[in-house]
């Protein structure tokens, strides 16, 4: 028995912008309104990990670029679920249904720990092996409890050398050398061109990392700082010159937000009776259960995207295993963005849509609906993965509906010209 899929009729295409803006008129809403409830708007994230991949001396000393930390106070009023009392050396666990584990200081699926020599040997060790990301681990004493809702992501100024190495190295990450199915020697020119003569896995893959450098891009614009003012306001020349230039920017943004919805629509089954919120609020719990239900299994399968023919050649194994490796090490350059506002939510984004990678091409149908259990014995995915594909949903529903709206206001003033 599988889960309920979209209707087979024809599955939607990305392509089909139209299509897509409809659905979000709906889908929007509604998970703006989720990211704002407990369980989703707090997280614990470690946002001092070095760099592992070069000495990142630079530090970003704009205001914009703090990140508002809660004190304990604010935790165990707000928050008192996900409250782990580490100071007093009491590592309470969080209930295993959240993704908690045994008060090891490991994660539910693992966890990253503390960084390790030797780079990916270490979590091939300690990671489950499905993972896109090297997550972080909610459970660790290291980190601080952070508001998403409080620290919103928007333009901070970060730019120039420090903020294009980044997105350089992660560029790079798509310059795939394997043999299997069409492999890219890394040819001449910038890294941030899309490769062509790779393969579709692979084209998916720098879509996914355009997709994701241009919705940053739509909400630095959406909410750009002028300077003269002081005032945040939309900035319609800004997403020009980023992203409404280029159409394949604009197309790469609705791939990722396609992809997260057959995430959301594959993990119905998980998010209808497995996932525990449990905030001590049952009845605004009731409610968020509902909601997500309501998401997952009648909006999400209407723009979700067609997986179907990924990951299914002789080489898929292979191309599977690289692409989770190129993935991983996309996550970890996310300790590599000194801003700390932009790492925040690069880590969440990342970790998203690694998640949404993992419950698309690297969970069955029968996990998700808890028929067998997980390699490791542990819960599928852990809370930080499921609050941070739900955040980054609302991200890229944001990012849909900017784009509209962009694409009005440009249409507009050329029409007055
Ligand atoms: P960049 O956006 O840095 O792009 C560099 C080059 O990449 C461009 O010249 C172009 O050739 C190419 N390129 C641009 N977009 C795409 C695309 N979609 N697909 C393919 N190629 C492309 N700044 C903030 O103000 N707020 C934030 O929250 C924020 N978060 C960030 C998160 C991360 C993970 C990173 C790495 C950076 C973040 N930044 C943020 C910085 C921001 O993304 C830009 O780097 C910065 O605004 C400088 O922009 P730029 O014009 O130099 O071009």
């Amino acid at each position: 028995p599988s889960v309920r899929v979209a209707a087979r009729r024809s599955p939607p295409s990305p392509a089909d912008h139209a299509l897509g803006n409809a659905v979000n008129a709906e889908i929007f809403p509604l998970v703006n309104q989720l990211v704002k409830s407990p369980f989703f708007r707090y997280v614990k994230v470690d946002l001092h990990k070095p760099c592992p991949f070069w000495k990142e001396n630079f530090k970003c000393m704009n205001q914009d670029c703090v990140v508002q930390v809660m004190d304990e106070g604010k935790v165990r009023t707000e928050a008192p679920f996900m409250y782990q009392d580490v100071n007093l050396g009491d590592v309470k666990p969080m209930p295993a249904a959240l993704g908690g584990s045994a008060p090891s200081g490991r994660g539910a699926l693992g966890g990253s720990g503390p960084a390790a020599p030797g780079g990916l040997n270490f979590f091939s060790q300690c990671q489950f092996a499905k993972d896109f990301c090297v997550l972080e681990d909610e459970s660790s004493a290291n980190g601080e409890y952070v508001d998403l809702q409080e620290n919103p992501e928007r333009f901070t100024g970060y730019s120039g050398a420090p903020a294009n190495n980044v997105w350089k190295a992660i560029y790079q990450e798509n310059c795939f050398t394997s043999p299997v199915a069409g492999g890219h020697h890394g040819a001449p020119g910038s890294a941030l061109d899309a490769p062509d003569d790779l393969c579709e896995e692979k084209q998916v893959f720098h879509q996914i990392i355009s997709g994701l450098h241009a919705s940053i891009s739509v909400h630095i614009c959406a909410e750009y700082l002028n300077k003269t003012t002081g005032q945040w306001q939309r900035h319609p020349k800004c997403y020009q010159y980023r992203v409404g230039n280029f159409p394949d920017r604009v197309h790469n943004v609705y791939v990722v937000y396609s992809l997260l919805l057959r995430a959301m629509a594959k993990l119905e089954p998980y998010l209808a009776s497995q996932l525990d919120i449990c905030t001590g609020k049952p009845k605004d719990d009731a409610a968020v259960q509902t909601a997500l239900a309501h998401l997952a299994g009648d909006l999400a399968p209407r723009y979700a995207l067609d997986a179907s023919r990924l990951f299914q050649g002789p080489h898929r194994t292979a191309l599977m295993d690289e692409v989770r490796t190129r993935f991983r090490n996309v996550s970890r350059i996310m300790d590599c963005v000194s801003c700390q506002k932009c790492r925040l939510w690069g880590k969440t984004q990342v970790t998203g849509i690694g998640t949404a990678l993992k419950v698309v091409f690297g969970l069955s149908d029968d996990m998700i609906a808890g028929k067998v259990s997980s390699p490791t014995g542990k819960p599928l995915l852990s809370r930080f993965e499921v609050v941070a594909l739900l955040n980054t949903l609302n991200r890229f529903a944001e990012s849909v509906r900017d784009i509209v709206a962009f694409e009005e206001e440009l249409a507009r003033d050329t029409a007055q010209k």
